[in-house]
């Protein structure tokens, strides 16, 4: 498998664990958002509405009780005793000791005239005639009546009740002026937060409180028109990207409804902050998801990547062991075969060397030409026994001796076989040895012809003028193993040819130069020797063979 494969293998199980654990996150993070954010603002709503309602219960209680008073007066005193101003004054201070809020209060009859006044606008009240006047005649037919906020002569806010009494079959008016600021106090209870606002309206949508934002008493509110809204209402209203919930509470008598305002950042200020943490924890939490999933599925399939590398080696070794085993055998028969013509051709040279050495053939014209050819045969015939006998020892995989080891000494007797060949070729071979090697149990021809191998290749890798660095070491003190590198800075090798080193005939040399059977042979001794040969190689820049011996 290819490193490729494993990184589209890591992707696909990062999606799969991603879209298997982010999409429950999500829908319950959205259902939460959700549910909260509807919950929260019905909870704000109600809660508008609530006020609304308890601010409206007070301000028709306090309607209730003025209207309460009046009757109570109206109803318990002869109109005789009512129209004498001295009994009025002092039923009037009475009324004010209960409720600051009375400015005056008169006694009027069915004529619209006034028959006893009582407060601070006598001169002026006192003459007036009330017959044509709107409040007049709607008393008249309710009984009972409260009028809209008005400034008057007074230059002061103020609103009527006045209420009807029968006597001797006489209809009278008690009408008192109440000073509108309490209504505005009770209202101004309803203003919540820095932005919040609250104010009454009449039927026709002016103002009857002063409002804190939303315009100016007996004027138009800015506020969407709720003159009408019957009940209690309540509803959000986006005007000019401003978000407020407006409440609403109708008062009965007067018929003016109360309309509470809030904003709606400011009261969903605590949500904002839920919905900010949740969204924290979100992040944290994808984060976490995410961050978790791709370091366990990349360490998950580095372990598979892992193991799949070291199973391909294994099986590789396998593959070379059992190609080694068959080729050995193979070997040794072609060997043992061609060994026996080998020693015919050799014998028949050396009787055609015999010959040639009679006195008539060394007058022969060409008995220069066939000593030369007579040499060059036997030169053959001896370099295909040595081939030969090489395999057979290949093949046979000869019995290993057990000799105690220096392997320091062992590699430096090695590189005195190999010093001239170097130095002829301006090759320095330089050593590095682990004074403190122990020695180890081992087969030192054996193991002294796989040195052998190794460094002539590097010789002929280098070829002429460079660099072999040999080197012994030991792991650690504690280490079973002792490590013989041998480096070199020759061409290296490209990978093609890395691959290949250890089969047998493989070589990159000229037909006269190599057989391909050196590594190969090393191979199998080491293996034998139950050691470890590994390579590493760079074109361009050397090579490197590591021995890994066990020291028992
Ligand atoms: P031979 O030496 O007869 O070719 P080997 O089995 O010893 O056979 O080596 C096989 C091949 O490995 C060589 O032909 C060469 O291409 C390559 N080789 C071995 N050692 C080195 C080295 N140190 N640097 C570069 N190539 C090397």
């Amino acid at each position: 498998m290819s490193l490729k494969h494993y990184d589209r293998l890591a992707l696909k199980m990062i999606i799969m664990t991603l879209s298997f654990s982010l999409i429950p996150l999500f829908a319950l993070g959205t259902t939460i958002y959700i549910q909260f954010t509807t919950a929260y603002q019905s909870k704000v709503a109600e809660s508008a509405k609530t006020l609304a309602q308890n601010r409206r219960a007070s301000i028709e209680l306090f309607f209730d009780e003025r209207i309460a008073q009046l009757n109570t007066v109206a109803q318990t005193h002869p109109i005789e005793k009512l129209k004498d101003e001295a009994f009025l004054k002092k039923i009037f201070d009475t009324l004010l000791a209960k409720s600051k809020s009375f400015i005056d209060i008169g006694v009027i009859d069915s004529q619209g005239n006034h028959q006893a006044y009582v407060g601070p606008h006598y001169d002026k009240l006192k003459s007036v005639n009330y017959a044509q006047e709107e409040w007049f005649n709607a008393v008249l037919t309710t009984g009972i009546y409260i009028s809209d906020v008005f400034m008057g002569f007074r230059k002061a806010p103020h609103f009527i009740i006045a209420v009807t009494t029968i006597d001797n079959n006489q209809i009278y008016i008690l009408r008192a002026t109440i000073n509108s600021a309490i209504i505005d106090e009770m209202v101004r209870a309803g203003q919540v937060g820095k932005r919040g606002d609250a104010f009454i309206v009449n039927q026709e949508n002016i103002l009857q409180t002063q409002p804190r934002f939303s315009g100016q008493l007996l004027g138009k509110p800015t506020s969407p028109d709720f003159s009408s809204s019957v009940g209690s209402t309540v509803e959000f209203v986006n005007l000019k990207n401003e978000e407020n919930i407006y409440a609403t509470a109708q008062i009965k008598n007067p018929k003016w409804v109360l309309v509470i305002r809030e904003d709606v950042q400011e009261e969903m200020a605590p949500l904002f902050k839920a919905q900010f943490v949740e969204n924290l924890i979100m992040i944290f939490g994808i984060l976490l998801v995410v961050i978790g999933t791709v370091v366990t599925t990349r360490t998950m399939t580095r372990r598979l990547e892992k193991m799949e590398l070291e199973k391909a080696k294994s099986e590789d070794l396998m593959v070379q062991s059992s190609k080694m085993a068959a080729l050995g055998k193979m070997a040794a028969g072609i060997a043992h075969e061609i060994n026996n013509p080998l020693q015919i051709i050799g014998d028949q040279a050396g009787w055609m060397k015999d010959l040639l050495d009679s006195e008539d053939m060394k007058t022969n014209d060409n008995y220069q030409e066939f000593e030369q050819c007579i040499k060059k045969i036997e030169r053959q015939v001896n370099r295909s026994r040595e081939i030969t006998h090489r395999l057979l020892r290949f093949g046979r995989r000869m019995e290993t001796t057990q000799d105690m080891v220096d392997v320091n000494n062992l590699l430096s007797e090695t590189i005195t076989f190999l010093e001239n060949e170097a130095h002829y070729r301006d090759i320095t071979i330089q050593t590095q040895y682990d004074t403190g090697l122990p020695e180890i149990t081992t087969d030192s021809n054996q193991l002294q012809q796989v040195f052998l191998n190794i460094i002539d290749n590097a010789i002929d890798a280098v070829g002429q003028s460079g660099k072999i660095f040999v080197k012994t070491a030991q792991p650690s003190n504690s280490s079973k193993e002792i490590l013989v590198t041998v480096q070199d800075n020759g061409p290296g090798m490209p990978k093609e040819v890395l691959a290949r080193i250890f089969d047998p005939f493989f070589t990159t040399k000229r037909a006269d130069e190599g057989t391909g059977l050196g590594l190969s042979i090393s191979y199998s001794i080491i293996e034998k020797l139950r050691g470890k040969i590994t390579v590493s190689s760079e074109e361009g820049k050397g090579t490197t063979f590591i021995i890994t011996l066990p020291v028992k």
